[in-house]
């Protein structure tokens, strides 16, 4: 089942909170010149403008990225905020927001000579849409092919570190456990590798297989932030959104905690970040 499309999400508050995530996280591993192997289990389409027919249908960034937009000046000074909003800016041709930028362009972004980027997407026509709006790189690649099985078999990568994005649309609730069995794969064979995962709040709850399957399998050092925009409620879907991250940087964990305790309000007046340690070091 291949009907999700990412292009109808796009810049809502769950992409802001990822992004956001993964800006502080490629900030902190970029602090050291040691080259690191890039994985994108599942890329989407690097970049959507906000004009687009999908986008504009449920309009989902105006309760995300739009209301951060609206008070960039204001945030340019915060820490956890301004660069994250100046980065942003880079893309757009004016003052107003017209393109939102998927984690393609953010890791593409980061990317340094000696790193590497390998970009996976499934669906024929996300995969085609990666390939227009991605400018080539000779370190940077996209690959047509499944992500998680794709992670696996680079392992272990030739570089020093590993850092891998796994994102996926989870349509069929087996995902939940096939990201489990992935990462206890990648730590099995490389144990200091970074990873984060976002996973949706929804009324079902199939998220608590994922976090407590992570504990079970007895995964050392994962942090993880949840930022909840209202009660579960059946009728309206995914209330919050979710991030694991494996072995984050040192003090990334506070990072993280100030940008997102930052973001929630901003995002919706009863939403609220909260920040944990999941598992401890073993
Ligand atoms: N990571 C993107 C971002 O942050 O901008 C959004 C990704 S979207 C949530 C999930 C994407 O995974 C969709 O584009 C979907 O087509 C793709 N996909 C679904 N199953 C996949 C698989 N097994 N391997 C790779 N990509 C897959």
């Amino acid at each position: 089942m291949l009907a999700y499309q990412h292009a109808y999400h796009a810049g809502n508050f769950a992409d802001v909170h990822k992004h956001l995530g993964l800006f502080h996280l490629l900030e902190a591993l970029t602090r050291k010149s040691s080259a690191i192997s890039f994985v994108d289990t599942h890329a989407g389409r690097g970049r959507y403008p906000l004009a687009a027919t999908e986008t504009q249908k449920l309009a989902e960034y105006r309760e995300g990225v739009e209301r951060l937009w609206r008070r960039r000046q204001a945030l340019a000074a915060e820490p956890a905020l301004g660069a994250w909003l100046a980065r942003l800016a880079t893309l757009q041709s004016g003052p107003a927001l017209e393109c939102y930028p998927g984690s393609p362009w953010w890791l593409g972004d980061a990317l340094r000579p000696q790193d590497r980027l390998t970009l996976y997407e499934l669906h024929p026509g996300e995969h085609q849409h990666l390939d227009t709006q991605m400018t080539t790189s000779t370190n940077a690649q996209r690959l047509h092919a499944d992500g998680l099985k794709g992670l696996c078999q680079r392992l272990p990568v030739p570089t020093p570190r590993l850092c891998a994005l796994i994102d996926p649309s989870y349509e069929r609730k087996e995902e939940y456990r096939e990201v489990v069995d992935t990462l206890v794969q990648v730590v099995r064979k490389v144990r200091h590798a970074v990873v984060m995962i976002w996973y949706p709040l929804l009324p079902a709850g199939r998220h608590l297989t994922l976090l407590e399957g992570l504990r079970e399998a007895h995964i050392p050092k994962l942090w993880r932030s949840e930022i909840t925009l209202r009660e579960a409620n059946a009728e309206r879907g995914m209330y919050g959104s979710g991030l694991v991250l494996l072995n984050p940087p040192w003090q990334l964990d506070q990072t993280l905690d100030h940008a997102f305790d930052t973001l929630a309000p901003l995002l919706a007046e009863r939403a609220v970040h909260h920040g944990e340690w999941w598992t401890a070091e073993r």
